[in-house]
């Protein structure tokens, strides 16, 4: 290959880092300017770089812009800056980039399978450069974190969920693929918008939408056989838990919205008991958001307390309550109710308004899962404080802009006393002389590795005991330092060792399952997963 063409391949560019026994080798002189300089420096430029832009999104296009062109610089970059590239690549910048990316929109990155390639998507797989795959995120783009149906402009949120799984998970930039399908969209300003990338088409559905998704799932294990995972992300919860239900049996699947939401809630909860005091059994809790992450995190704490104590299914999630928008979720609303919500329609009097639910309910733990923001009023988080001394108080919606309140409300209203985290990240926040740093309950901490323990394993299938043990594996990573900050998840900064510890009890418990394909097991499951992480180091061309 020519050097010029070289210098244009992200996967091998490493620009003015190709020594000058490269740039003679591979017909590289005088394409570059004399200087060599380390991969180091070159980390240093660029966060210069992209910290001169003020604006977010400038950044965002700056990351994506060095992806395109150096790959390896690209992740070396997330993984030694990955607290403050984070909220880059991944929320809430990702959800302002997909609003706006057809007007952004360069190169294509992932592929688009859309509805006028019916009979074709297998074909369409085929164009991929790369064979071996291992990870695929897939969206419809209908309910793009909590702003809604972005339709094709979705693409968005696989690729910046890939990269996580690459930076914080180890797993291969080449074995990683993103799609979004294209179904349409009922989102009128998409339709009218003049840059809009997708179908100008409002949604398919029923038949029509199910006859593709399942030529897309057959395509996909034809293709790359039964071990690539298929990861959902930002289905709308309608076609979400069908997905996931009609899927789970003869495909590697996982719903990041249901599973990894709910495993990484669950650990937080479980690290949140050192904090304060009794088992989870001995709290209740109360959802204001009855859909995928919702009721994905209530059936896993359901199920958690059932493992631990000999309270049977039925009985645990009795101690779990959810509101809907139409109010406490109770028995007299049974038949009106979806079908994910109907283990949850508890016997109670309606109770239309989340303050009054409070009242009635008296949780020790407040979870934010609906995509509306401003939610937790001043009154609801004093209220929660009122009747607990230290209430745990969690907003998971997505971006910041839909938070259920902010870093700086939930301290202040509970005057320091509530154990906050939320899913997008908020600053410290001083109050009355006293710095508070809150978590980020953000399925980022879980499906980096979890993804890597089903590979390592080999895995055939997902099955709720690994998210379990996702869970607890990251709960035992929060440190007492952690908690002497009120802390209940550890640092992003540390992600890949605690990723690679997630993935080695994920892939313990395929073995221990039966469901891991890859023997015989490695005798250190840390230290192989470890050895199984990508590395972003320049590799020397010969
Ligand atoms: P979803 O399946 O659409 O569920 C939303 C639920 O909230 C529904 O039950 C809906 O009620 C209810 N709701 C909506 N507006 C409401 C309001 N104003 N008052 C009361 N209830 C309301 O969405 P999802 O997948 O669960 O996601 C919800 C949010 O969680 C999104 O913002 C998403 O970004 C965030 N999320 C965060 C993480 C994380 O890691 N932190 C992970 C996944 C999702 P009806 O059922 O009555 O329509
Ligand atoms: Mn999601």
């Amino acid at each position: 290959a020519s050097g010029y063409s070289l210098l244009r391949d992200p996967h091998h560019n490493k620009g003015l880092a190709f020594t000058e026994k490269e740039r003679d080798a591979h017909y590289l002189r005088g394409l570059l300017p004399p200087v060599v300089v380390n991969h180091d420096l070159q980390v240093k430029k660029m966060m210069h770089n992209i910290r001169q832009y003020q604006v977010p999104l400038q950044k965002y296009q700056a990351m994506m812009d060095l992806q395109e062109r150096n790959e390896r610089l690209f992740y070396k970059l997330l993984i030694e800056n990955v607290e403050e590239l984070l909220p880059i690549v991944y929320t809430p910048t990702v959800g302002e980039a997909c609003q706006k990316y057809g007007s952004i929109f360069k190169n294509p990155q992932g592929l688009f399978i859309s509805l006028k390639d019916k009979g074709k998507i297998l074909e369409i797989l085929k164009n991929w450069p790369q064979k071996k795959i291992q990870v695929i995120v897939v969206t419809d783009g209908e309910r793009i974190l909590g702003l809604g149906d972005l339709g094709c402009q979705g693409m968005g949120i696989p690729v910046g969920k890939l990269s996580l799984y690459t930076a914080l998970g180890g797993v291969r930039p080449s074995a990683c693929l993103p799609i979004t399908i294209d179904v349409g969209t009922n989102n009128e300003k998409m339709l009218n918008d003049e840059f809009y990338i997708g179908l100008r088409q409002r949604r398919a559905s029923g038949q029509e939408y199910a006859e593709l998704m399942n030529e897309f799932m057959s395509a996909v294990k034809q293709n790359y056989g039964e071990k690539v995972l298929i990861q959902f992300e930002d289905f709308a919860n309608h076609n979400a838990f069908d997905l996931l239900e009609k899927y789970r049996t003869t495909h590697l699947v996982f719903n990041d919205d249901i599973q990894g939401t709910a495993s990484v809630v669950l650990a937080g909860l479980i690290s949140a008991l050192k904090l304060v005091g009794g088992s989870l059994a001995d709290h209740k809790f109360l959802f204001l958001g009855a859909g995928e992450a919702g009721t994905g995190i209530a059936e896993l704490i359901a199920l958690e307390i059932s493992k631990h104590t000999n309270i049977p299914l039925e009985e645990s999630r009795k101690k779990v309550w959810l509101v809907d928008s139409k109010g406490l979720i109770v028995r007299s609303r049974l038949d009106s109710l979806q079908h994910f919500k109907k283990p949850w329609a508890h016997d109670h009097e309606p109770v239309n308004k989340l303050l009054d639910a409070i009242k009635t309910i008296r949780p020790t733990v407040l979870i934010g899962s609906s995509g509306a923001g401003q939610t937790f009023t001043k009154e609801v988080v004093e209220t929660m404080s009122s009747l607990n001394k230290k209430p745990i108080i969690l907003a998971l919606s997505n971006p910041t802009s839909q938070s259920e309140c902010t870093a700086e409300q939930a301290y202040t209203w509970s005057e320091g006393r509530a154990i906050f985290a939320s899913g997008s990240p908020f600053d410290p926040v001083e109050y009355n002389g006293k710095v508070y740093v809150s978590g980020q309950a953000n399925n980022a901490y879980i499906f980096p590795g979890f993804g890597l323990g089903l590979i390592i394993s080999g895995a055939i299938r997902v099955h709720d005991d690994m998210l379990l043990a996702a869970s607890e594996a990251l709960a035992e990573q929060v440190t007492q330092e952690h908690f002497d900050n009120g802390l209940i998840y550890p640092p992003f900064t540390n992600i890949r060792k605690i990723s690679a510890h997630i993935a080695a009890k994920v892939a313990a418990k395929a073995y221990e399952l039966g469901l891991a394909s890859r023997l015989p097991q490695p005798e250190n499951l840390v230290a192989y997963a470890e050895s199984c992480m990508y590395s972003p180091k320049y590799r020397s061309y010969r």
